[in-house]
């Protein structure tokens, strides 16, 4: 049985401890079974990413004695990957393009209030007033429009998967059938796929769980909505889809998700701090 895990962090910040958890649960399980634990920098965002936040992604690790089996991915060099799916001669995934701004969307949905709009994972729930335009793309066009899922061409027969279920991590995945392409409309939408000259997260963390030959992926389960997303674009990418694990989400003693705080305490802090990893792993309760 093959067993490839990742951990994947955006420099946009440092590592806390919610980010620690993901990785220290990822990388064990990885050791536990014999299998690979990859990075991946999932640096896409390049007006949010820091060298400096990139350079203490491998400090915190290393000091947490988490070790990699292979040279890391850097999102940032891969657009060719990710632009070749979308546009090249037979493309895998069916879109459109879309020039909406965020106002645009809101006054097609005719509501005023952001707090009376549709939500899914991926934000607003597109109300599709780009789907029927015809668009012939150009190069150029791809740094200053929006590319989005077009759920109205898919021909795949979308069938429920039944089967993520793993060991001693649980991978059962609360997902167990993968919603219909008339659910995902409701729920998700026609997502953004390519924006503004970037890939947009969902796309480029697919193809490159492919790429890298992720079979287990353990995550927040604040993704876990999101993973409908993944499946799907694995399902059209003819890519196999991976066991998923959703953990808890590590909170304050007053119930708030760390990743919310804004003075979450870096890992960094700890270290300078005095704390050791084995403090750390005592903190997130491993
Ligand atoms: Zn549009």
């Amino acid at each position: 049985m093959t067993f490839r895990t990742r951990f994947a962090p955006s420099p946009t910040g440092p590592l806390h401890l919610g980010h620690a958890y993901s990785a220290l649960l990822a990388h064990d399980a990885a050791r536990r079974h014999g299998g690979a634990f990859l990075l991946r920098i999932e640096d896409l965002d390049q007006s949010r990413v820091r060298a400096e936040w990139k350079e203490l992604i491998y400090q915190d690790l290393e000091w947490l004695g988490i070790t990699w089996d292979e040279e890391p991915i850097k999102q940032s060099e891969r657009k060719d990957a990710y632009l070749s799916i979308l546009t090249g001669l037979y493309p895998a995934i069916p879109t459109f393009a879309c020039t909406c701004n965020r106002r645009d969307i809101q006054q097609a949905m005719g509501a005023p209030h952001a707090e009376d709009m549709a939500f899914g994972p991926d934000g607003l729930i597109y109300p599709g007033t780009c789907r029927a335009h015809h668009y012939d793309l150009n190069s150029e066009d791809l740094d200053t429009l929006n590319l989005r899922l077009s759920l109205n061409q898919i021909q795949h027969d979308i069938t429920p998967i039944t089967h993520l279920e793993y060991s001693d991590i649980s991978f059962s995945n609360r997902i167990l059938s993968l919603m219909t392409l008339a659910e995902f409309q409701d729920r998700i939408g026609e997502i953004v796929l390519w924006r503004k000259g970037y890939a947009a997260y969902h796309l480029a963390s697919v193809i490159d769980d492919a790429h890298q030959g992720i079979t287990h992926i353990i995550r927040g389960q604040d993704l876990m909505e999101a993973t409908h997303i993944h499946v799907l674009l694995q399902i059209l990418l003819g890519v196999p889809t991976p066991a998923y694990h959703h953990h808890d989400l590590i909170r304050d003693k007053n119930g708030k998700r760390l990743a919310k705080r804004h003075d979450a305490k870096a890992i960094r802090k700890y270290r300078e701090d005095g704390a050791t990893p084995a403090d750390i792993r005592r903190m997130v309760g491993l």
